[in-house]
């Protein structure tokens, strides 16, 4: 085993990512020490490393929840894996595992949880520390760099549509075709839904489209929510918003359907104005929507493993993650980008 291992790292909110030598962490009971092939770079990890949110990771920190590879070293107490195994390192890194959240399939709501890659060391490294509880189990030889977006991006997506409870044949709405929205097309897809795509890029819309959305709108081009309701025939069931936009949110709620749902997933900081009249007269659901459980990351990964979900990838070397961020900020990213190590 290696002293040291090369990641990167956040010491000030808003500030370059610096590559540095750091130790390899050692695993304690019940964890596990996996080698990185793989980790996707999501939006929240820009938010983390900018400080976006109310609760703030202790810097330094090392982030990354996408991070996929082969477990090099197990601790003491660890049965669930061995090593050798392929597996995945999602944000919801433990939870205590016996509050009210913890025992109804709602760890994400776990009071006690750790998140990777924010309130832990995460993936953008060789090495990463997980809980051997709460890794994704991988299928054997798994193509670490395709399924790595599914870590996050996939699992956060497939449990937001079913929040929005949309059924087979009814329409959804993805609002935001980056790095989960094209993974959440091809989700609903798989559920047989009716897809209309939302972005302000038309080459996203047009990777929607490749993906199997039906219809697709640009939001800088168009009345967003017109377009939606004349599609659908008085608005969508469900609507599922990952667009890193407040304005996306206000538009979600009026081109729902009564009775409809709208799963928030996107996180940009800030609030939106929700019209209370037409929430109440028409039934809205409105709600929040955070990845998903260790039921759900199966559940991403096995549909992802069918052929079903196909991330569209590009890779990058982790030197690069500062340019990386800087793409995404400007929304330049088409699908998702996955550094290697
Ligand atoms: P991304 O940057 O890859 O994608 C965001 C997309 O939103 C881009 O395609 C962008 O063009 C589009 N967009 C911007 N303005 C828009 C508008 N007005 N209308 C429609 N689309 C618009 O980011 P990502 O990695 O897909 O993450 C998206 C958001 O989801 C982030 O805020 C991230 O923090 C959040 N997130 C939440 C969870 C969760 O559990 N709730 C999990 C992962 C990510
Ligand atoms: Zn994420
Ligand atoms: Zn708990």
């Amino acid at each position: 085993m290696a002293w040291k291992m090369k990641a990167a790292v956040v010491r000030e909110f808003g500030a370059p990512l610096t590559i540095e030598d750091v130790p390899v962490p050692t695993p304690g009971p019940g964890q596990v020490l996996v080698k990185v092939k793989a980790c996707g770079v999501c939006h929240s990890d820009v938010h983390a490393a900018d400080g976006d949110w109310p609760v703030k990771p202790k810097l330094p920190f090392i982030p990354g929840h996408e991070g996929m590879g082969i477990v090099a070293e197990i601790g003491a107490g660890v049965g669930r894996v061995h090593e050798g195994d392929p597996v995945c390192v999602p944000w919801l890194h433990s939870a205590c595992g016996c509050c009210e959240y913890c025992v109804t399939g709602w760890e994400t709501l776990c009071p006690c949880q750790t998140n990777t890659g924010y309130s832990v060391d995460g993936g953008y490294a060789e090495y990463v520390l997980a809980d051997a509880r709460y890794v994704g189990l991988l299928p054997p030889k798994p193509d670490f760099v395709t399924l790595a977006p599914i870590t996050c991006a996939g699992v956060t997506t497939l449990k937001g549509i079913k929040e929005t409870e949309a059924r087979p044949g009814e329409w959804l709405v993805v609002s935001g075709v980056g790095g989960l929205g094209h993974v959440a097309v091809q989700y609903a897809r798989a559920r047989a839904l009716r897809v209309i795509a939302i972005d302000v890029a038309d080459d996203k819309l047009e990777l929607a489209r490749s993906l199997g959305a039906e219809f697709t709108v640009n939001a800088t081009a168009e009345n967003v929510v017109a377009k939606v309701v004349e599609q659908t025939g008085g608005g969508a069931h469900g609507v599922l918003v990952t667009a890193v936009s407040t304005p996306a949110f206000t538009q979600a709620v009026a081109m729902t359907r009564p009775r409809g749902t709208v799963a928030l997933c996107g996180l940009p900081a800030g609030s939106f104005p929700t019209p209370i009249f037409d929430v109440v007269l028409k039934r809205i659901t409105i709600r929040g929507s955070v990845v998903g459980n260790r039921q759900d990351l199966a559940e991403a990964i096995a549909i992802a493993a069918s052929g079903q979900v196909k991330p569209t990838v590009h890779t990058a070397p982790l030197e690069d993650v500062n340019d990386v961020f800087a793409r995404l900020k400007a929304g330049r990213i088409d699908g998702r980008v996955v550094l290697t190590l």
